[in-house]
């Protein structure tokens, strides 16, 4: 184990080089717990020392013992580890529950897609492989996919055993060598995953994690010249700052950076199925999801009628605390708690109309980052509250009349992540869907199956680059042209 107990505050190490070590300046930071405010672990605040340390471990192991294992070798390595993570669901779902504050069976549900994204990834790692090109007839051409060497991962706290299995999966399965930088404010199953790595036998220096502050742990990975690609998730802002640092480095980035995406519910929509996704949707994860559905176009003969049972429901939604299954935990810090009642309190000054509210439990800890889940009905396309990503419980609903001002609402924001489309109409469905930019649209269906196998990102302010499915491992190498001529 990599934490040691110390009363009920356990003391946490980083992982370079296959070691356990505190920050190279002994600093840490104090790990809340977001339902009650409570102090209950402390990290390693990592250096750009830690990080320099952790690049080298991950060069050593690229260019020896990691490099020297088969592709179907490296793919056993993640299978053991995605049984391990099985092993290991009960401690790292409580875990993830207590850092992050998200109800327990979003947890689990975490566990159960990391094992999937080891098992996926580990099972893909030797289906991989190059082409060869028909050429001048004497000359052999052949097209190899080789890793980028070094990988960078910045992981963020929404759902961090999730993207780490998808981008450091993918980056193992195909032959980097990886360094983590978890979120300061999620980082205890990211070392957890490491620790069980080490157990199953990853080679040292193969999974570095560094836990630490994004502006200086963060910024020193972005900006390390060691580092060949880059995986980052989570605000255009720091989007930004991530792909400058890679610009001067010359080395490609994916950038996932949320979304602001829309479920489009025409007026020949099945509703009874329609209803529950349409909640859930903003109030998975409370709301701190990328992909989270926190706009609905409806179309206006069944505008009321729908806004009416989405209020409803929404009435009865109590944010609590996690371990008491709540319909969603508390914030995940308390930044994230004041930005989300600053949006609150600016759509309420714009007289923006509630059509309903939910609760905070009776139970909920005081000193916890609870928000109560707000829906807001008419909201003009315009406003703020439609155009921004809040990553919080809230939800508007604007009404349109026919096809083509839908698919104009869905596609006018600057973001381009995922989009949902309620209809029964067969031809609409796939018109409409295929209108949609964004890199993931639903039909009768939002968010369905986590999407391990399906290849996931954005366009315009979401990002760009796709991570998840077989497109996420191509993602992660480049490719070699060996040019042999022979006659
Ligand atoms: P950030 O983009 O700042 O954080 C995401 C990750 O980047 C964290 O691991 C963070 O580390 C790290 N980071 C921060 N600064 C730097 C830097 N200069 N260089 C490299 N890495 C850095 O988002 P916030 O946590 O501040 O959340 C703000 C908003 O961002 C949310 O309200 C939401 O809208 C959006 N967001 C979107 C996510 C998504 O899934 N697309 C995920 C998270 C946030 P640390 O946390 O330690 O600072």
């Amino acid at each position: 184990m990599n934490d040691q107990a110390s009363s009920t505050v356990t003391l946490h190490k980083n992982l370079i080089g296959g070691r356990d070590v505190p920050a190279s300046d002994g600093a840490v930071l104090d790990v809340l717990s977001p339902a009650d405010g409570q102090l209950f672990a402390r990290i390693p605040s990592g250096t750009a020392e830690d990080i320099d340390a952790a690049v080298k471990a991950a060069r050593a192991a690229f260019e020896g013992a990691w490099s020297k294992l088969t592709a179907t070798e490296r793919g056993r390595l993640l299978i053991k580890l995605a049984a391990a993570v099985e092993a290991d669901a009960d401690h790292l779902a409580a875990l993830e529950s207590r850092d992050n504050g998200k109800p327990l069976r979003q947890s689990r549900a975490d566990v159960t897609a990391l094992a999937r994204y080891f098992e996926y990834y580990g099972t893909a790692a030797d289906k991989l492989h190059g082409e060869v090109i028909p050429y001048l007839n004497t000359h052999f051409i052949g097209v190899e996919r080789v890793p980028h060497g070094v990988t960078g991962h910045i992981i963020p706290w929404n759902y961090p055993m999730q993207i780490f299995g998808r981008s450091v999966g993918a980056a193992l399965a195909g032959g980097n060598a990886t360094v983590v930088k978890p979120a300061e404010d999620a980082s205890l199953t990211i070392l957890r995953i490491g620790a069980l790595a080490r157990e199953v036998g990853f080679p040292d220096g193969a999974l570095n994690i560094v836990t630490g502050l994004g502006r200086t742990a963060g910024a020193a990975l972005t900006a390390h010249p060691g580092i060949d690609f880059i995986s980052f998730t989570g605000s255009p802002e720091t989007g930004t700052m991530v792909q400058t640092a890679a610009a001067k480095n010359h080395v490609g980035v994916t950038l996932e950076l949320g979304g602001k995406s829309a479920q489009v519910v025409f007026d020949d929509a099945d509703l009874e199925r329609a209803l529950p996704s349409l909640v859930n949707a903003i109030i998975q994860n409370g709301g701190q999801t990328c992909s989270a559905g926190s706009r609905l176009l409806i179309q206006r003969g069944i505008f009321k009628d729908v806004v009416d049972a989405v209020a409803e429901r929404f009435r009865t939604l109590r944010a609590g605390h996690p371990e008491r299954e709540p319909d969603l935990g508390p914030m995940v810090n308390q930044a994230q708690q004041r930005r989300v009642e600053k949006y609150l309190e600016r759509a309420k000054n714009e007289g923006l109309t509630v059509a309903a509210a939910g609760g905070i439990a009776s139970d909920a800890p005081s000193g916890g980052y609870y928000v109560a889940p707000t829906f807001f009905a008419p909201v003009a396309h315009e406003s703020v509250l439609s155009q921004e990503e809040v990553f919080g419980p809230v939800l508007v609903a604007t009404p349109f009349d026919d096809e083509a001002e839908a698919i104009r609402l869905a596609n006018g924001t600057a973001y381009g992540l995922a989009a949902g489309v309620w209809t029964r109409d067969a031809m609409r469905s796939t018109r409409v869907g295929r209108a949609m930019r964004v890199g993931q649209v639903f039909v009768n269906c939002y968010g369905a199956g986590g999407g391990v196998e399906l290849p996931f990102g954005g366009f315009g302010r979401s990002g760009h680059g796709r991570e998840k499915g077989f497109e996420g491992l191509v993602e992660f190498t480049t490719t070699r042209t060996l040019v042999i001529a022979h006659g």
